[in-house]
């Protein structure tokens, strides 16, 4: 144990039980790709709601962002996209990540990471991450043939909804699941420090294409980042806002737009 950084007693103990099941669970080669379509499903299903009651509650209409642009997507757009999206899991992100767990030999270490451990491995993959996707998501629009082959099918949405953070081409959602496991594996985090990074991620995604301006939202809280508007704007405007989450790449380039 590092002087200094006491190991939570919670985290300690929850790290004991997923040391307990390493074998049955943690190997299992399909185990993350279908939490991350479970987590995308149930993170998207409050916007599910917040559409189906802006119809009858004002309020919730006030903190749709595109508000003069229509009501929110129809039930049947939500379930269009949701066969597109479980397809692209299945024949492409479940394989692709159970080959990478294959790849890979997990490391699982005795000690759960400390609280402090934690929060600085997940804060700087995240900086890492929105690094990686900047970039990738800028030359994704400087070149003709990678936009149109790669980025194009997420641009579909003009006005996004929730559902729509996974809606992407079998290349884009491959390239974005290598670049979040890069992040990862480049800072050598705990392995709970990389669930909660692809927790916190697929949560700040389906926020980012959520179409409301929520008053509860991180970005609200935390300045530097962009959160649904910055990105919405990104998807009307396309020359402009290509980081996901924070703005100081954007405001370095001069790619950023309010
Ligand atoms: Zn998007
Ligand atoms: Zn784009």
């Amino acid at each position: 144990m590092e002087p200094g950084h006491a190991h939570a007693p919670v985290l300690q103990g929850l790290w004991e039980c997923v040391r307990a099941a390493q074998e049955e669970v943690l190997l299992a080669p399909h185990l993350a790709a279908s939490c991350a379509f479970l987590t995308h499903v149930l993170l998207c299903a409050p916007f599910l709601a917040l559409d189906a009651l802006g119809s009858v509650c004002a309020r919730v209409r006030s903190w749709r962002i595109a508000a003069g642009s229509g009501p929110p997507p129809p039930l049947s757009r939500w379930f269009e996209c949701f066969c597109r999206v479980l397809f692209r899991y299945i024949t492409v992100v479940a394989p692709a990540a159970a080959l990478l767990q294959l790849l890979r030999s997990p490391q699982v270490p005795e000690l759960a990471p400390s609280c402090w451990q934690l929060c600085v491995e997940v804060v700087a993959c995240f900086l890492l991450f929105d690094t990686l996707f900047f970039l990738w998501h800028y030359v994704m629009h400087r070149v003709p043939w990678l936009y149109r082959s790669v980025h194009h099918l997420h641009h579909q949405h003009h006005v996004p909804f929730a559902l729509a953070a996974q809606d992407a081409s079998s290349a884009e959602l491959l390239s974005l699941l290598l670049l979040a496991l890069s992040s990862v594996w480049l800072l050598g985090c705990h392995p709970l420090s990389e669930a909660l990074f692809h927790l916190l991620n697929c949560w700040l995604a389906v926020e980012d294409h959520c179409g409301y301006n929520l008053p509860w939202a991180l970005h609200r809280l935390l300045p530097c980042m962009g959160g649904a508007p910055h990105h919405q704007a990104h998807h009307s405007q396309q020359s402009a806002n290509y980081a996901p989450y924070f703005t100081h790449w954007d405001l370095l380039f001069g790619t950023y737009r309010a």
